[in-house]
């Protein structure tokens, strides 16, 4: 069995993960998450919002998946958020079409960026076959399909919606409105975790490519003239980058650099992502991500969405396959222009000068009694046609008459009619468009991924083991409690202790199935730190087993120290340290 076969095995048996309504046939790409996965995932989610919402000082919004049409045609995803699809002729079944040339043509890893005709002609070139019914695709069409689910809000047709693509828009929409919760000062972030669809047309590899999934998103409003990152605080943090550079070379690969001279030797093109991608280092470390197995990739030029300053992605290998977990995305003033272009709501921010600034500003008064019987019924479109040419070019009022053109016809007018004068004004700032830094996690994809680099075997006294070594603040369970025996007062005792550690907040399972080493195993498989063994020492010194997963060391604790001494643990000592 693979890697990722044993870890689905684990997943389904265990409760972390599993297809969703295997009672009815099942749905593709649809996961539930189980007992142990929910609690997993939750972790995950509170360290990120650890890091990236209190420890940074941001906001915390929570909006609506449904949204309306408007939305989606001012961000762009209605009429390009699509992928290449190709639909078997023989069969019937669809597939993507760039997948289908990447893990057909060895050198091609970015179909995407292709044309679908390119594509199409690739399948052809290749002799492609359906990966369902083997007939060949080669004059099959490679048509771009949509992955928004739509809807209907409320009865009837008039009123279309979609489930969102990305938690993101749901910031963006907002912001005339965050704003003024941030007093109308830059910087400040806004983030989100929360469920996102996409209609995939293949869903693939268990977590990785599912139609529901949960996002973790920071939207990072700043003034791309004045804001600057705190980079000092991530200097020294080393980050693995694989340079669109790197990728380019036949002996590229990945290098090791601080944040500080990546940004100095300019590998990373943005302060802003180098600090993002510093700060991320810590969060990954502490989900329990294998660094060995994580890498920074930079988009090739090709990748980037064309307003997309500079673009990175987290990636991690999985069954020797880098997957993106992360995106980090210098999105510029995109997002904000287009909704405050679309809505007419105001998405611009007040940026005060230092000083008052004192400009000239060139202006004209027409004198319409001139115009109106010169010109007729042009002559108001004239007057406007001048305001905008005085703005644009004062010089052009420096002869004795000036031309402007309206619907294709030129009009001449005396500059002496025209009211043309320079005056001077004092202004206190302008409006600007915040720029946006996107850090954007797919929080699947890393549960997927820290089972996937936990997960190992071993021997313990002759005896294979499966383990999970989560890291204690992560793993679902921080505490398993056992009595020795189910009798003499031991199990009474055992589940009053664990109420007890329960009521001082820590994750407790309680387990009486079986001998101790079985109980053992159970919790070893799904990455339980600890656990305690009430026996028959307990009820006469008032002391306790505490057995450690990865050492499988044991020490004895006394029950009124207990919830300390697991403090002390989870927080990184060791048992002989306690
Ligand atoms: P994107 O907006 O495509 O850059 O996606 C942002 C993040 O969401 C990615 O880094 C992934 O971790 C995650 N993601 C995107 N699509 C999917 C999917 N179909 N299934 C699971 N996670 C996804």
């Amino acid at each position: 069995m693979t890697e990722l076969d044993d870890l689905a095995e684990l997943a389904k048996r265990r409760g972390f993960f599993f297809p969703s309504n295997e009672a009815y046939g099942g749905t593709a790409g649809f996961y539930t998450y189980g007992p142990e996965g929910a609690a997993l995932k939750r972790n995950l989610e509170d360290t990120w919002r650890d890091i990236f919402v209190r420890e940074e000082g941001h906001m915390e919004l929570e909006a609506p998946t449904v949204m309306p049409e408007a939305v989606f045609e001012a961000s762009g995803h209605l009429d390009g958020f699509d992928d290449m699809i190709i639909e078997c002729v023989e069969c019937g079944a669809t597939h993507r079409a760039d997948h289908l040339v990447e893990d057909a043509v060895e050198d091609i890893e970015d179909a995407e960026a292709y044309e679908p005709e390119e594509v199409a002609e690739l399948i052809a070139d290749h002799g492609i076959e359906c990966p369902s019914c083997g007939a060949s695709l080669a004059d099959t069409d490679v048509e771009e399909f949509n992955l928004m689910f739509g809807t209907n809000i409320g009865p009837g047709s008039s009123s279309p919606g979609y489930l969102r693509p990305e938690t993101a828009q749901g910031i963006f929409v907002e912001f005339p409105r965050l704003k003024e919760y941030a007093r109308n000062q830059l910087p400040f972030g806004v983030a989100q975790i929360g469920r996102a669809y996409r209609n995939e047309i293949s869903p693939r590899r268990a977590l990785v490519r599912v139609r529901e999934f949960t996002q973790a998103e920071l939207e990072h409003f700043i003034d791309p003239e004045t804001d600057d990152p705190p980079l000092e605080r991530v200097a020294d943090v080393e980050v693995p980058l694989y340079s669109a550079e790197s990728q380019n070379a036949d002996d590229g690969g990945v290098e090791t650099y601080t944040v500080g001279e990546a940004v100095e030797e300019g590998v990373i093109g943005s302060e802003w992502v180098a600090y993002y991608l510093g700060r991320a280092m810590d969060f990954y470390e502490r989900i329990g991500i294998d660094m060995d197995r994580f890498r920074y990739r930079q988009h090739l030029s090709g990748e980037r969405a064309h307003y997309a300053a500079d673009c990175w992605d987290a990636e991690t290998e999985l069954g020797g396959n880098w997957v993106e977990v992360t995106g980090f995305a210098y999105r510029s003033d995109y997002d904000l222009s287009k909704h405050g272009e679309y809505s007419g709501e105001d998405f611009t921010l007040f940026r005060q000068y230092d000083e008052p600034k004192t400009v000239e500003r060139a202006t004209v008064d027409p004198d319409m009694s001139y115009l109106g019987p010169e010109f007729g019924g042009a002559a108001g479109d004239v007057a406007d046609a001048l305001e905008s040419l005085a703005g644009r070019d004062r010089s052009a009022f420096d002869g004795e008459e000036v031309t402007v053109e309206v619907d294709g016809e030129s009009y001449t007018v005396p500059v002496e009619k025209t009211g043309f004068s320079v005056e001077e004004q004092t202004e206190a700032g302008e409006h600007i468009t915040p720029h946006v830094v996107e850090p954007s996690f797919g929080v699947g994809r890393l549960v997927y991924s820290v089972l996937i680099h936990r997960h190992g075997t071993d021997e313990v006294d002759g005896e294979q083991r499966a383990f999970l070594d989560l890291p204690a603040d992560i793993a679902p369970t921080t505490v398993a409690v056992f009595p020795l025996m189910t009798k003499d007062g031991l199990d009474d005792r055992a589940e009053e202790l664990a109420h007890e550690l329960r009521e001082n907040g820590f994750e407790v399972a309680y387990d009486d199935t079986g001998n101790i080493g079985r109980r053992y195993r159970r919790q070893d498989e799904v990455g339980t730190p600890y656990c305690v063994t009430v026996d028959y020492e307990t009820l006469e010194d008032g002391t306790v087993t505490v057995r450690e997963r990865d050492s499988t060391d044991q020490t004895r604790v006394a029950v009124d120290e207990l919830p300390g001494a697991l403090r002390q643990l989870v927080g990184g000592a060791t048992l002989s340290e306690l």
